[in-house]
């Protein structure tokens, strides 16, 4: 016990630096998001995360979104916690066989217009769980994805620039009828 004091006196400590802030850069970046989402849906963005079978890493760089360095929550974004209250899904994992019908059934509990995103290299094609007994693979092989946001984990300004990926490119899909 007292070697390990002695140690974290004189040596660095093992963490790293935390990043430099650029302020400037993450407000343009969400203040876009929420221009887009307003003109799209005039409001707003809801957001319902899904983890499908993520190791949690993409989780922790999501919930950084909401932390006192980004606080989105300040620009309009939020996340909430039914996917009857929100526009877009963000996806992570591969999708595993457990929870293929969860995933399923929010997609469909979601209401139109929707988006959904598939986040991390995992979501894509199952990433480094691909081929394993217990996936299905990506999300696109069970719900419609509109943009993938790739990365192991993304950081999130990717997750910011997905998002305006979505909403400036994606036209809005109208239920039928
Ligand atoms: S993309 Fe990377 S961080 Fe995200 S779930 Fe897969 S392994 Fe984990």
């Amino acid at each position: 016990m007292r070697r390990t004091l002695f140690e974290s006196l004189v040596h660095a400590p093992l963490t790293e630096a935390p990043p430099v802030p650029d302020d400037t850069a993450l407000a343009e970046l969400a203040a876009r998001v929420d221009r887009a989402a307003r003109r799209r849906l005039g409001r707003s963005l809801a957001i319902r995360q899904v983890d499908a079978g993520s190791c949690n890493g993409c989780e922790l760089e999501i919930h950084a979104l909401n932390n006192a360095f980004y606080d989105l929550e300040r620009f309009g974004l939020r996340f909430v916690a039914s996917p009857r209250h929100a526009d877009v899904l963000l996806v992570t994992g591969p999708v595993t066989k457990n929870m293929r019908q969860a995933l399923e059934r929010t997609y469909c509990a979601t209401p139109d217009p929707k988006w959904v995103v598939a986040v991390g290299d995992c979501a894509v094609d199952g990433g480094v769980f691909s081929g394993s007994y217990a996936v299905v693979g990506g999300v696109s092989n069970v719900i419609p994805v509109d943009p993938h946001i790739r990365g192991c984990p993304p950081s999130p300004s990717d997750l910011l620039k997905g998002l305006i990926s979505v909403l400036e490119q994606v036209s809005i899909k109208r239920p039928p009828g």
